[in-house]
């Protein structure tokens, strides 16, 4: 079949060099957040004015960009002093290191509005803050604090997690990794995989077990004699992030590089349960786009001589969209509200993860059937929200995973092994 250019520009250029087959009935600068039961008038006037801010700055900066970073398999690094600006590396920590001392409503809803743009965006603001700042805050020293923190939190260095390995996923308390103590130093060895970051990281929380079978967290610069970090670039997701392997060939670091507040699986559990509360609150940006596109086209689509948001089987998908969205957003309000009253139980996250996970897949691949055909072009931003998901429903805890947890909680029985 010819390619037929479309008749003007379409709106949001995938900037992949391809041509069009048509115009875009998506125009990102259209969007309209889904606020069915007006959940706006729950939220403090501070949060929804800093959202806004956020999800003005992601229609502008980065729908725009990050189709063209994802076809290419690039990170849009040129966007960290924009996230550093916005606060949103280490929004919740103290000001004196950086952060920007907010509440958890706040870090949820720039997480959601960070992943309307794209999950791999989100991914990096969520590995910075909650999986390297969070544990360098919670159980570093002061000097790690402040060697660390402040230039995290501007962008200025970049960090990265290492606990999964290529033997060891969903259960982490067989990690192979070890640290030897040798004087005054560790000497670590081992091998960290899908590890966000790592390749571009100056900084790696490692998380290995000692000659006691311990675990504990290592800050090790990724510059040191024996790290390696080459990058995994055989994935169909996440593909605007850094995703790689951290390799560490007899890493020896000072005993000053041992995050001093926390021995055992607790302490990579805990900053998991920081990045997870996030997460639930990225995938209902990422469903809120699919969602919008989805109604964009629904509008602008006509079939049968009448608009294809005529018709009551398309109807009904985007209803059952609204529905399941609204419901998200309910659940991560309740979820914020607890965490800000310090009062978030673990299993509560896995539950809203769990959920919103699933629920933003099932979002965005009904999203892809209102699209038709068009629907798998990066004239849209509907796939590259769906293949990311699939990595976003794996990580930090597989679905699976959080139903052993919840499943624990309620019946008191564990069915892990
Ligand atoms: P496995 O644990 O091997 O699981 C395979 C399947 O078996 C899954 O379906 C799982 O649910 C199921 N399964 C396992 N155990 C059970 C059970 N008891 N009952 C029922 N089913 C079970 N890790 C990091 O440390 N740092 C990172 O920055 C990081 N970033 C990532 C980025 C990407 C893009 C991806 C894909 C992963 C990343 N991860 C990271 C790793 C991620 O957390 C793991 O992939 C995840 O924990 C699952 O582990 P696994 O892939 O080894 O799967």
């Amino acid at each position: 079949m010819p390619v037929v250019m479309p008749a003007s520009d379409p709106p949001s250029p995938p900037q992949n060099g391809r041509a069009h087959s048509a115009s875009s009935t998506w125009d990102p600068a259209a969007f309209e957040a889904p606020d069915y039961y007006d959940l706006d008038a729950l939220l403090p006037a501070e949060a929804t004015a800093i959202r806004d801010e956020v999800r003005t700055f992601v229609t502008e900066e980065v729908v725009s960009v990050v189709e063209g970073h994802a076809q290419k398999a690039t990170f849009p690094d040129h966007l960290i002093p924009a996230f550093a600006d916005l606060g949103l590396l280490g929004p919740t920590l103290p000001a004196q290191y950086g952060g920007g001392g907010h509440s958890n409503l706040v870090y949820g809803l720039m997480m959601q509005e960070v992943e309307r743009g794209d999950s791999a965006l989100r991914s990096f603001c969520s590995v910075t803050g909650s999986l390297v700042m969070y544990p360098i805050w919670q159980y570093g020293t002061e000097a790690q604090k402040e060697r660390w923190l402040p230039q995290l939190a501007q962008g200025e260095a970049v960090g990265c997690f290492g606990l999964t390995e290529p033997e060891v996923g969903s259960n982490p308390a067989q990690m192979q990794t070890r640290a030897r103590r040798d004087g005054d130093d560790w000497v670590l060895s081992g091998h960290k995989r899908w590890s966000t970051n790592a390749t571009i990281a100056d900084v790696a929380v490692i998380w290995a077990k000692d000659e006691d079978d311990v675990v504990r967290g290592f800050l090790v610069e990724t510059d040191r004699d024996g790290v390696s970090t080459p990058p995994i670039d055989d994935t169909w997701s996440l593909r605007a992030a850094v995703t790689s392997e951290v390799v560490l060939d007899d890493v020896r670091v000072p005993d000053a590089h041992r995050l001093p507040g926390v021995e055992g699986l607790k302490g990579p559990l805990s900053c998991l349960t920081q990045a997870r509360y996030g997460i639930c609150w990225g995938t209902v940006g990422a469903a809120m786009a699919c969602y919008d596109a989805a109604r964009q086209h629904a509008r602008n689509r006509s079939q049968f001589g009448k608009p294809i948001g005529g018709f009551q089987l398309v109807q009904e998908r985007l209803v059952e969209m609204v529905q399941a969205i609204t419901k998200a957003q309910l659940l991560n309000w309740r979820l914020g509200t607890l965490k800000d009253e310090d009062a978030m139980r673990p299993q509560q996250v896995s539950l809203a993860k769990r959920n919103n996970c699933e629920m933003a897949l099932e979002v965005a691949r009904s999203a892809r059937q209102v699209l038709g055909g068009n629907g798998v072009t990066s004239q849209y931003p509907v796939m590259r929200h769906m293949a990311n998901l699939e990595s976003v429903v794996t990580y930090e805890g597989t679905h699976e995973i959080h139903t052993l947890v919840v499943g624990e909680d309620v019946t008191g029985e564990n069915a892990f092994t």
